[in-house]
């Protein structure tokens, strides 16, 4: 079959990959370079060239599978780096650490606030219950009804639970009520933060993720197009014709859309209600991130370094937190420059002078839309020679965007399979 795919992130290549050796494959991209939402830049420091990740970079063992087997199969190797997650609320004078620090307090002062002992109490529950609460597929009950069942005070949900939902899905729009409980514990231990077995450890990939980029497209038959945005993909019984921004016109067997759902509707001419309804469910949030050298964004009273750092405002329903990834502590970097990257989702307040880099991204939202939806893959897949993958699909991970395109690819393989039969 001649195949189009939309869009050369992870998803769009682990399809391509996949299917490249038995059809004809075509990758068409918008941008100038493949990987979408892996991205590493070269960095270099005397003699030292690192390659530092700005987009995908950790996983863990326990809750990346596809990923794990990708890895292998590609004979890519990770290394273990720290787990360590800070909130710090610099002028309530308190902070937290999660990840392989959990178990204690920091300073000796932290035994004296009696509010410690009950943030540390709810994170001890949490990795208790996750795995039952998963189990029991309740995704109508919302955090904050579980909290309230929980018997968890509102000063924690404040202090504690909503900068995290903040940080994890930036921006303030998040709340307590708008999150399912379900989504929620899911996205947390996917990221392997409520288990502390060896499988759960984070690990990123060494010489940087995109190493799986540039061996997955050095494996690829046909050369990727790149510069080329699908403007319109209509579909007829016979075929799928594809129109590009340079104004070209090409007919295929079968397209696969590996984009943003927001993206894919919007260039899907004619959707049927189940792709208007489906893809339309999907919610996302844009934000920049900044790379910079300005350590004001990772200073806590804690000892120590930490992998994310999440700074709350005194006024979190105005002002979200402002999370700060420390490169070189989080990717294990042999360089002695500071490297963080900030999300900001509103108004950038980096100094500019401390600034190196600043990149537009967006993310899926979790919503109870998109909770509602994300069983009707089958409903939208393998239908009129189209298919969907990507991150929207799960958590908002990579090994959701390779998740998905694995299974695109024996639908396909069905579709070439009823051809064949005609
Ligand atoms: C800063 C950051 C850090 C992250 N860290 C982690 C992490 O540590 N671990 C983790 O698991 N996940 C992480 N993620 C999430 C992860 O990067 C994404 O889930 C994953 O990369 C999404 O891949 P995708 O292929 O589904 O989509 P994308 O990577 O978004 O790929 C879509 C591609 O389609 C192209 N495109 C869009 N429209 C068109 C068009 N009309 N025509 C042609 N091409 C088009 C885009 O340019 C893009 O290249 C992070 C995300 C961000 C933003």
């Amino acid at each position: 079959m001649k195949i189009a795919v939309v869009g050369a992130g992870i998803a769009g290549l682990t399809c391509a990959y996949m299917l490249c050796s038995k059809h004809k494959v075509y990758i068409f991209e918008k941008s100038n370079r493949p990987g979408g939402g892996l991205f590493s830049i070269r960095y270099k420091e005397g003699n030292v060239d690192s390659f530092v990740d700005l987009g995908f970079s950790v996983y863990n063992r326990a809750h990346y599978p596809n990923l794990v087997n990708l890895l292998d199969q590609l004979k890519i190797r990770s290394q273990e780096v720290p787990k360590r997650i800070v909130i710090n609320h610099p002028n309530a004078k308190l902070y937290w650490c999660l990840g392989d620090d959990s178990h204690s307090f920091s300073t000796t002062t932290s035994f004296l606030k009696p509010i410690n002992y009950k943030v540390f109490s709810l994170w001890r529950n949490w990795k208790k219950q996750w795995k039952s609460f998963l189990e029991k597929k309740d995704k109508k009950t919302s955090l904050f009804e579980y909290l309230k069942e929980e018997g968890v005070s509102s000063e924690i949900q404040k202090k504690f639970v909503l900068p995290l939902i903040q940080s994890f899905w930036c921006g303030l729009r998040s709340t307590l009520e708008d999150m399912p409980a379900y989504f929620f514990f899911s996205f947390l231990s996917k990221i392997g933060l409520l288990e502390d077995s060896d499988d759960a450890k984070w690990r990123v990939i060494r010489g940087g993720g995109f190493r799986i980029v540039s061996q997955m497209v050095s494996a690829l038959i046909n050369p990727i197009h790149f510069q080329v945005e699908v403007v319109q993909v209509s579909r007829s019984p016979d075929s799928v014709e594809i129109i590009t921004n340079t104004g070209e016109r090409e007919f295929f067997d079968a397209v696969i859309f590996s984009l943003p759902a927001d993206d894919a509707l919007r260039i899907l001419e004619k959707p049927t209600p189940s792709e208007y309804q489906v893809l339309g469910s999907f919610g996302y949030e844009e934000f920049d991130i900044v790379v910079h050298n300005d350590e004001r964004f990772i200073q806590t009273p804690s000892k120590g370094s930490a992998s994310w750092c999440i700074q709350v405002s005194d006024v979190p329903e105005k002002m979200p937190p402002v999370v700060t990834w420390n490169l070189n502590y989080l990717q294990q970097l042999p360089i002695k420059s500071n490297l963080f990257l900030t999300f900001v989702p509103q108004g950038n307040n980096v100094p500019k002078e401390n600034t190196m880099v600043v990149l537009k991204r967006k993310a899926p939202k979790p919503t109870w839309k998109m909770l509602s939806v994300q069983k009707r893959f089958t409903e939208i897949n393998g239908i009129n020679r189209t298919y969907f993958c990507g991150d929207y699909w799960g958590e908002g991970t990579i090994e959701d965007s390779i998740g998905s395109a694995l299974q695109v690819v024996p639908l396909i393989e069905k579709q070439q399979a009823r051809a064949q039969t005609i």
